[in-house]
């Protein structure tokens, strides 16, 4: 069995064989993770310096170089790393006094720190398929980010608590500024918010719980809202980035929503993480550090503020290593361009705009197929796996680890 790291859902129960170096049968794939796997076998990246191929040993000498002589390098990327190689990579900035952050500093870590620090509860994914009546998909889409969760475990799956069908014993209700492929399957609710009004959404539903007659948006919808709401048992919210976005400096009020439905019912978070071990690296941080992301480790000291973010670190920071990401077509132009500036280290298994403008490339295992290690799940719960490809390719961790040496 091989465990897909194609999304934070981790799904472990994968049956892969290989002929002639390629996939040749998968089982209980889906098409997001076929085309992760897939993606194994095109576009490999080579060690490479200033675009030459190189053998790997030169590649990861020349990139010990680079951060021994950098007087505040950048380690960033790691949401798609082993929690090992997470492990390994802190070490390695707080020996370098280097800033670490990753992914999530610009996408759930709002939402993952206060999940992590117990200010919204949260549960697993089983807890879930055991006991959800109610799942609200809060801008997100399932469907298409992490396509087996409707399946394994929020809507169609027989639970322990809810043995019948899923129209009888489960509602699906998706929260969204379009009629996304989730809210199809929940059309009878689907409840539009218009591009940054999740506050504005918010505020309405705590009105209606305080019975109270919404200012704001459909108040005929709303109050239908409120009403199956109050009559769930035991439900789950799964907020996407388009919620994440929308509410920002209100997240507040999440917050309150979160007590006043666990007055009522019972109400659980989790945060609809897309890569496969973003979750991983914030606990890994916050046990280390007392911080999710963003840590100077500069002078010897432990420094954390938005002043450590890749965003701004990009522009202060005299190299960087990226590991496992792409920030170069995934950042605002101007975070890349002042990426793209700096002597760059991409450790990555496949060519990416990162990759090709970087000064140092050096290829690493596929994690799940050519590489083991351990990750926790968007609910957290850890999962280990093992490789099922031999490769000579080194892992993630074994990279960072030869770089901390031959620094
Ligand atoms: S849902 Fe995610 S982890 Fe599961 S098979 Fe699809 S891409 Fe892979």
């Amino acid at each position: 069995m091989a465990t897909c790291t194609g999304c934070s859902l981790l799904c472990e129960d994968i049956e892969a064989a290989l002929e002639n170096g390629a996939l040749s049968h998968v089982k209980n794939l889906c098409r997001k993770g076929h085309g992760h796997f897939q993606a194994a076998f095109t576009e490999r990246t080579v060690p490479m310096i200033d675009g030459q191929q190189v053998d790997l040993d030169r590649a990861i000498a020349k990139a010990a170089e680079i951060l021994r002589n950098a007087r505040s390098p950048l380690l960033y990327g790691w949401s798609n790393s082993t929690l090992e190689a997470q492990a390994a990579g802190i070490k390695l900035a707080e020996k370098l006094g280097a800033t670490i952050d990753d992914t999530s500093s610009f996408c759930q870590g709002i939402l993952m720190e206060r999940i992590l620090s117990g200010k919204i509860p949260t549960c697993t994914l089983d807890d879930v398929r055991n006991y959800a009546d109610t799942s609200i998909f809060w801008g997100s889409d399932p469907s298409s980010s992490h396509p087996r969760h409707l399946s394994r475990f929020s809507y169609y799956p027989r639970g322990e608590k809810r043995q019948k069908s899923y129209e009888e014993e489960r509602t699906c209700i998706a929260v969204d500024v379009r009629k996304s492929a989730t809210a199809k399957l929940c059309s009878n609710y689907y409840f539009r918010v218009a591009p940054g009004g999740d506050g504005e959404f918010l505020e309405a539903i705590l009105a209606v719980l305080d019975g109270k007659i919404p200012r704001v948006g459909d108040k005929k919808k709303m109050i239908e809202f409120g009403s199956i709401l109050k009559k769930t048992e035991w439900g789950a919210i799964f907020p996407g980035l388009g919620m994440i976005y929308s509410l920002q400096d209100k997240m507040e009020l999440f917050e309150r929503l979160l007590a006043k439905l666990n007055e009522i019912t019972t109400f659980k978070v989790i945060p609809m993480v897309g890569h496969y071990n973003m979750r991983g690296f914030n606990e890994l941080m916050r046990e280390k550090t007392g911080f999710i992301n963003r840590v100077s480790f500069k002078g010897g000291a432990r420094a954390h503020g938005p002043e450590h973010s890749v965003v701004a670190a990009a522009r202060t920071c005299d190299a960087a290593l990226v590991i496992g990401s792409d920030p170069l077509s995934a950042l605002p132009f101007g975070t890349a361009r002042a990426l793209a500036r700096l002597p760059l280290i991409a450790i990555d298994p496949r060519r990416s705009m990162t990759t090709d403008a970087a000064k140092v490339v050096i290829p690493s295992a596929l994690s799940g197929l050519e590489a083991g290690g351990t990750a926790a799940r968007m609910d957290g719960v850890r999962i280990k796996f093992e490789p099922i490809i031999d490769t000579q390719l080194l892992s993630d961790e074994q990279i960072i680890t030869r770089i901390m040496e031959a620094i």
